[in-house]
């Protein structure tokens, strides 16, 4: 069996980790110049939409496709649902589970990046925790400070008071905690991503609020939230 997993996850890694017997590729956007090492096959770049994910299905001899993308990576998961409608493909998503409120969190929830620039306070030191690819909200944002973290340097605007770390998680709760505290950050803003949850508990263990990004719409499906779960399934097909 040969499977297509969409990925740049997590989850996608330990998933082609743990798809021992079958053909694996694993299939990363491109964004990341030095991902990490994944065994099976690997393909790097778009698709050219739906069609031509459509059409690589055919031409590979796809015969399962595992949507374990970013839970923010809304149009590559849009893209996979048509895809595998237009060439029959069975398809699963591999979603890890949002994360939930717990007590002592002073959470605001946002519908999207642009409300949750809208929603850090005049004045206020804000921690950036989303990535580098949506920036640009904040690029107007001169009343306020920004320290802005991501895997690779910021290509876009950003906004004018500020300051930028380069690193990859995982990171823990003690060094998120040092962070922010060295920052004097006062508002965390996060997408809920799920998974590993350190800046989260940071923020709830210095009383920090925090304006957290709801997800976007998933299409319809089957969906997991454990690479497990995706094993058994392909174990189901085979
Ligand atoms: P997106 O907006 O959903 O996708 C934009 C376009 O990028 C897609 O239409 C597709 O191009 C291409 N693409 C995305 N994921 C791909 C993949 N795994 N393999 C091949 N092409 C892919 O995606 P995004 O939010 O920019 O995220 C890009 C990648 O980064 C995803 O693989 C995601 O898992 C990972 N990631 C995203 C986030 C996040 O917060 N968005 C965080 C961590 C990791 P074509 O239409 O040409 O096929």
């Amino acid at each position: 069996m040969r499977v297509l997993i969409l990925g740049g996850t997590t989850e996608a890694a330990a998933l082609a980790r743990a798809l021992t017997d079958v053909d694996v590729v694993t299939s990363l956007a491109g964004r990341t110049r030095s991902p990490a090492t994944l065994p099976g096959q690997v393909r790097i770049g778009g698709f050219g939409g739906p069609q031509g994910l459509a059409e690589y299905l055919g031409a590979e001899a796809i015969d399962a496709l595992i949507d374990a993308t970013h839970p923010f990576a809304a149009r590559i998961s849009a893209n996979a649902a048509v895809a595998a409608r237009l060439r029959p493909t069975p398809r699963l998503m591999l979603v890890r589970p949002a994360w939930a409120p717990q007590s002592g969190d002073r959470w605001t929830t946002v519908p999207s990046i642009p409300a949750a620039s809208g929603a850090v306070p005049t004045g206020a030191r804000a921690f950036l925790a989303i990535g580098r690819q949506e920036l640009a909200p904040f690029a107007g944002r001169a009343d306020a400070w920004f320290l802005i973290r991501s895997v690779e340097p910021p290509d876009t605007p950003l906004p004018p008071h500020r300051a930028v770390v380069t690193a990859r998680g995982p990171f823990r709760e003690d060094e998120e905690v040092a962070l922010m505290t060295e920052h004097r950050i006062d508002v965390l803003v996060a997408k809920n991503s799920g998974g590993d949850d350190a800046k989260l508990a940071a923020a709830r263990r210095l009383e920090i609020p925090v304006v957290l990004v709801e997800r976007p719409a998933l299409p319809d499906g089957d969906r997991v939230g454990a690479v497990a779960d995706a094993v058994a399934w392909i174990g189901r097909l085979g």
